[in-house]
């Protein structure tokens, strides 16, 4: 298990493949530390039940299954989930269960975890599973926390730990900007990497670095430099099919001279052909083991921020923002946020600003604001722009132009603001360089976790309001603190809502559970759906896309009954269930709002 909650020093890099970086050690335990100050749950509990066996295979079978596989690939490579379950926290996280159980801590559990070493292993364990009708699920560091975490969507699943001895960066290639990375390099190892050779490179990091470069691409996860959507800026994978075979996607299809990789497999993503490499990314089509990924020259960048004084200035806001991202003029994703974000990734917790249970009030929220460096205000915009110190210059002239358009708005560079103001952080996230910071908002609540909601809204101030006007009566009526973060493209919005709640609350767990049914079920009516979403929602989500009776979903069955017959890869993974589960009472949706047990809904 990579658990390990002792106050012993957080793991290092050179430590641990999955551990912090030595720059930032200090800020890890002390984040550590204040989380751990505000959890009043144990840090485990004894088991209430025995291992969560596969479906439909009996205990005795299971026994057989797990000494066949130990023999195959080494006894210390199978392990039995029959452990107290510890929840841990980012950078010691489980692999057994959703660290951030909405459902109880023992219902999204596996029954073993593997580690394979090799492709060759991770062959042998999708066969073996075909052998047993043993659903297996894959994972690369399993930080998927807010989406499920390391939990296998099928409770007694065989969870896939890629990431403990698949770990390499296979390649950098300076010239053509490009590595090809296995499935357990962190953004961390790969920025560590890039520093130590000196080369002139930049990766793109979400807002926390210890996430897989390659797990977080096939989930299509984001970050804030150009380079920022993960998927797109992938260039050639490597993927064991559901019946072990392997497949190399773009130019990689194209054996190199002499048995050597294709030369151009990090350099052209489309090859000739269907492109199939999409549907690799939200599904259970494959097993990824290599993957490659296009890399940033370095550049000059500018990190800035404005505030915009009336909570009414937001569809203003997006209108202005369309324009300069069409025009490429903005030079990332910027990210416009609620003011109440200042208030939580400063680290201060829902308890320093309000009293009472529920939300805060909007005159809180103000209060404890104007005591912070940006003052009194309702949105933050935070934007990043590259080039030239001329070009940078000039771009900066135009957008300040445009937000002075909003009465009241304030610019703000990082020489305008103290050290530990989170543009400091900003600066380093949108120019590569993998940080911690984001984890103080966890710090709200007491043994603080969250749930992402997480749809797309075109960019345009009335659709903008429609969908937020909806986000805000909601988070009103189930009594939730709303925290949007908004990052703004030139059409779409990813509206991301991080709805924080407390592990040990079981009303609040609830409530979040109703809340995102609702909110799923209503953005859909109006057209708004989400890019990605926790384990147990995927099915709802996936049944919002059904234009012509649900084609979409019925062209992935079709594809997932092709490839794995016998069901054994990721049932249920977005939403895609094979024959063996379909229409077996597997598929969670709106009605289900009772989380607490997950299984066969008869
Ligand atoms: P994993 O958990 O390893 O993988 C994610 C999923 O992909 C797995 O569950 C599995 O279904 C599938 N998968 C993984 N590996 C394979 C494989 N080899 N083959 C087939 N399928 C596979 N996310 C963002 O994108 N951007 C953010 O800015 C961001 N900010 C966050 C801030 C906070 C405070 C927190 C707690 C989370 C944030 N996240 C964000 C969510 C999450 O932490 C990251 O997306 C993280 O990178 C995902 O976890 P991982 O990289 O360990 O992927």
């Amino acid at each position: 298990m990579t658990t390990n909650t002792s106050q012993s020093p957080v793991p290092l890099i050179q430590e641990k493949y999955n551990g912090a970086p030595e720059r930032l050690s200090k800020e890890a335990n002390d984040v550590r530390a204040r989380l751990s100050s505000n959890r009043t749950l144990p840090t485990s509990r004894p088991r209430k039940g025995a291992v969560r066996l596969p479906p439909d295979v009996s205990s005795a079978e299971f026994e057989t299954a797990i000494k066949e596989l130990r023999q195959a690939i080494g006894v210390e490579n199978v392990e039995v989930n029959d452990k107290a379950l510890v929840d841990g926290w980012y950078l010691e996280h489980p692999n057994t269960h959703d660290a951030f159980h909405i459902a109880e801590q023992e219902e999204l559990v596996s029954s073993a975890t593997v580690y394979p070493g090799s492709t060759e292993e991770v062959q042998t364990t999708v066969r073996w599973a075909n052998k047993f009708g043993i659903p297996i699920y894959p994972i690369s560091i399993g930080r998927n926390l807010g989406y499920g975490g390391a939990a296998p969507r099928v409770p007694g699943g065989v969870v896939l730990d890629l990431g403990k001895r698949m770990h390499q960066i296979l390649n950098i290639d300076a010239e053509n900007a490009s590595c090809v990375v296995e499935p357990g390099v962190t953004y961390f190892k790969l920025y560590e990497e890039i520093q130590k050779r000196n080369l002139p490179l930049w990766i793109d990091t979400p807002d926390l670095g210890g996430g897989s470069v390659l797990g977080n691409a096939i989930d299509r996860g984001v970050g804030y430099t150009p380079y920022g959507d993960h998927f797109a800026n992938h260039c050639g994978m490597e993927l064991v099919l559901p019946n072990g075979e392997l497949l190399r996607t773009g130019m990689g299809a194209m054996p190199g001279p002499d048995g050597t990789d294709n030369p151009t497999w990090q350099s052209f993503q489309h090859a000739f052909g269907p492109s199939v490499d999409g549907i690799f990314s939200q599904s259970n089509f494959g097993i990824v083991t290599k993957m490659g990924f296009h890399l940033m020259p370095e550049a000059q960048h500018q990190s800035y921020c404005f505030t915009f004084l009336r909570d009414e200035d937001f569809e203003h806001i997006v209108d202005l923002i369309r324009p300069l991202a069409q025009k490429r003029i903005l030079g990332n994703i910027p990210q416009l946020r609620h003011v109440i974000q200042e208030l939580n990734v400063t680290g201060l917790r829902q308890a320093d600003c309000h009293t009472g249970s529920g939300p805060l009030t909007r005159e809180e929220i103000r209060v404890a604001a104007k005591k912070l460096p940006l003052g009194e205000c309702s949105w933050v915009f935070y934007g990043t722009q590259y080039g030239s110190t001329n070009s940078i210059a000039e771009q900066l002239e135009i957008i300040k132009a445009e937000f002075a358009k909003i009465p009241g708005s304030r610019f703000f560079l990082p020489k305008d603001l103290p050290k530990g103001h989170y543009l400091h952080d900003r600066a380093l996230v949108c120019s590569g360089v993998p940080v911690l910071r984001e984890l103080e908002w966890l710090n709200w609540l007491p043994n603080g976790a969250h749930l992402f909601f997480s749809p797309i809204a075109p960019t345009r101030g009335k659709d903008a309001r429609i969908i937020h006007e909806m986000i805000v009566e909601a988070h009103k009526r189930y009594r939730f603190d709303l925290f949007p973060t908004l990052c703004v493209a030139g059409r779409e919005i990813h509206y991301i809502v991080n709805v924080i709640y407390d592990r040990a609350d079981p009303d609040m767990k609830d409530r979040a559970v109703r809340m995102m049914r609702e909110l799923i079920q209503k953005c859909a009516a109006k057209g708004f759906g989400e890019y990605r979403t926790h384990l147990l929602f995927a099915d709802q989500v996936a049944g919002t896309y059904n234009w012509n009776n649900s084609a979409f979903m019925r062209f992935n069955e079709t594809i997932k009954d092709a490839l794995d017959p016998k069901g054994i890869l990721a049932p249920g993974r977005n939403g895609i269930w094979p024959k063996r589960f379909r229409g077996k009472g597997w598929e969670l949706t709106e009605k289900d709002v009772d989380l607490r047990s997950i299984g066969p809904r008869l």
